[in-house]
């Protein structure tokens, strides 16, 4: 890659910015047709990454193969000291990460920085977890027996990655994969592979053995088959659309592997007539438009109980309105570009719907003045039951407030959709507060907080929103299975 094209990136260390698919410790020459990478801010090309053709995919699979059993036999402190490196290296370089985050998806640098940190902290997290996978010793049936249960690693795992935050979705799921022995083919999303390629330079720095980490670049549907298809992979971890999650559950029953599906969301905001206003506000603005929305647990509906609706609504949307959209790389930017054209398309269709169903909105509803793929912050009242902002994940910069009578009614809204992965509900009741906890059907819920995701707290959903957990203890445990030992004639 000539200088020219590196040079909005300025990084401190120019060699984290790589540009070919990394298989055994090694940034190999792709086969397939270059992707094009632009900074969504600008539409200025930023560079070309090399792609694998899909069938070139399985020599990442022979490596990662490779690699396994050797990675498995380690002592799990062994493996968690590379993790720890990685963990230390990630901090190091979090600048530049954060710039390469910001150039090539658009959210502020601070929301960068910040992803980057919360990224590296799954890999230091599963680098102790590694550590205290237990096994299990059962009373047997019989006084000459012993019945003893082991962990081990799953094997080779692929993940498929998305682009709204493409360094922490990759480490949070590298760090249990390799914490628990497992080796890793990741394929990143394909707006945002430079994150991911310097990702790799550093677990290159980390010193993981070869093979034990693996990046393909290229055409998603011919290597989500690869990965489906092949029998030496036993696990495909997927972050993304629901549409592509259901499509890989199905490839994937052909080779009974295991799957892991963090998928679409459509978050409910409730906010209950006791609630603190100005928390609530404070909260929901943050929950709904850090990374333009572009965020699986970003508020999708705001559901306000009637005697605070108005002042709600007002106070919401005057701070919406307020919120400086621009290039991320800016300090006072708040609300960067969309992803993309298409993106883009959605919001204003998806705001075109809601006013065609009769909607109002309260601020908002257009393309920013800024043009490219910006998008104003906008909040709608009096959207249609069967309006799409309602129904569908928005992935955007929008965002529909509805009033409702009693939390019956509340739960009853919040409930009326396919999806479950976050909820959020604001109430100073603590009767209440475990009521709504209990009926709210979703795998996570934030009460009195717009922050719903930690190293160390299990992330996922349930219905249309996933199987499977990342983070915590219950994280590394999707990358093991159970290994029943009965010892008999003792
Ligand atoms: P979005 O619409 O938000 O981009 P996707 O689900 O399409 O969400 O993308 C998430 C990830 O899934 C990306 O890495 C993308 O390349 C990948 N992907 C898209 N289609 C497929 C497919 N058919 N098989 C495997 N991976 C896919």
């Amino acid at each position: 890659m000539n200088a020219k094209t590196d040079n909005p990136f300025s990084l401190r260390d120019p060699s984290l910015l790589r540009h070919q698919p990394y298989v055994n410790s090694q940034w190999t020459q792709g086969d397939g047709t270059p992707l094009e990478i632009a900074n969504p801010a600008t539409g200025q090309l930023l560079g070309q990454v090399e792609t694998f053709l899909p069938e070139s995919v399985s020599l990442a699979v022979a490596a990662a193969e490779a690699a396994l059993p050797g990675w498995r036999a380690l002592p799990a402190k062994a493996r968690g000291e590379s993790l720890e490196r990685w963990h230390a290296l990630i901090l190091e370089h979090a600048e530049d990460l954060a710039r390469i985050m910001t150039l090539e998806q658009g959210k502020p640098l601070a929301e960068a920085r910040a992803e980057v940190c919360s990224g590296a902290a799954f890999a230091k997290w599963f680098a102790e977890e590694g550590q205290r996978v237990y096994g299990e010793i059962i009373p047997p049936p019989q006084e000459d027996q012993r019945l003893l249960v082991f962990r081990e690693a799953v094997g080779v795992c692929a993940a498929i990655t998305p682009w709204n935050f493409p360094s922490s979705m990759i480490v949070r799921k590298a760090a249990p994969a390799l914490a628990a022995g497992c080796s890793l083919i990741l394929k990143p999303a394909e707006s945002t592979p430079f994150s991911a390629l310097a990702l790799a330079e550093l677990a290159q720095r980390a010193g993981f053995p070869p093979g034990v980490f693996n990046v393909v670049l290229g055409e998603p549907a011919g290597i989500g088959e690869v990965f489906t298809q092949h029998p030496a992979i036993r696990k495909i971890s997927f972050t993304g659309s629901t549409r592509v999650g259901k499509r890989l559950l199905a490839q994937a029953a052909q080779g009974v592997q295991k799957v892991t599906l963090e998928l679409g969301g459509n978050a409910p905001f409730i906010v209950f007539d006791d609630a603190d206003l100005e928390t609530a506000v404070t909260g929901a603005l943050a929950a709904k438009f850090r990374n333009a929305g572009q965020v699986c647990v970003a508020v999708n509906r705001i559901l306000v109980q009637e005697g605070l609706f108005a002042r709600f609504t007002e106070r919401f949307a005057r701070k919406a309105a307020a919120l400086v959209v621009g290039d991320g790389l800016s300090p006072d930017t708040q609300v960067g570009p969309l992803i993309h054209a298409r993106a883009l398309a959605r919001i204003q269709a998806l705001a075109a719907d809601a006013v065609a169903g009769g909607a109002r909105i309260v601020t908002g509803g257009k393309r920013h003045a800024k043009g490219g793929l910006f998008f104003e912050p906008t909040v709608i009242t009096h959207a249609a039951p069967g309006a799409r902002a309602l129904r569908e994940e928005i992935f955007g910069p929008l965002v529909a407030i509805q009033p409702f009578a009693d939390e019956e009614e509340a739960i009853r809204l919040a409930n009326d959709t396919e999806y479950g992965l976050a909820s959020y509900f604001y109430t100073r009741d603590i009767g209440r507060l475990f009521r709504v906890a209990r009926a709210l059907q979703y795998g996570m819920v934030a009460v009195n907080t717009p922050v719903i995701a930690s190293e160390a707290s299990p992330f996922g959903g349930v219905k249309a929103s996933g199987q499977g957990r990342e983070g915590s203890r219950h994280g590394i445990l999707d990358y093991l299975e159970l290994k029943t030992v009965w010892v008999a004639g003792l």
